[in-house]
């Protein structure tokens, strides 16, 4: 996978910030920003494949974005728990779907759930209704 232009690695000064210490990668402000040791794993000759998924999944939210509007989609998101949640579900979709193309079975069912359906991702839903929808999508 070829890492595009606006793909970054994110600011170090990122993992003692409340919030982005949390996520693996963010889509900001038109760029793809990334953990430095995924970003850095992605411009090896072998990539992991888990962190290409993340790449995949956090170019699900730029084409999401781009479809709905910047503005709209970040007020949308931040005040709507059911558009924020359907826009991360697209987006691990997208990501499940990648890594079983490599024969790989998405490793985090509990952990995303877990996380959103806590304050990371403003409580976006229910942790059991959540997993089940995971749990579906990789037995598939
Ligand atoms: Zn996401």
């Amino acid at each position: 996978m070829s890492i595009p232009e606006f793909v970054k690695p994110a600011p170090s000064y990122w993992q003692y910030l409340p919030y982005f210490k949390h996520l693996r990668g963010v889509y900001l402000f038109g760029k793809v920003y990334l953990k430095k040791e995924i970003y850095e794993n992605l411009n090896n000759p072998s990539p992991d494949p888990y962190f290409e998924s993340i790449l995949v999944h956090e170019l699900k939210h730029k084409e999401q974005v781009e479809k709905t509007g910047y503005i709209i989609f970040s007020i949308k998101y931040l005040f709507s728990r059911n558009f924020r949640l359907n826009s991360e579900l697209e987006a691990i979709k997208a990501q499940i779907t990648f890594l079983k193309s490599k024969d790989i079975k998405y490793p985090y069912i509990e952990r995303t759930a877990k996380a959103l359906s806590s304050w990371v991702y403003l409580w976006a839903g229910d942790y059991a209704v959540i997993k089940t929808v995971l749990d579906s999508w990789v037995r598939k």
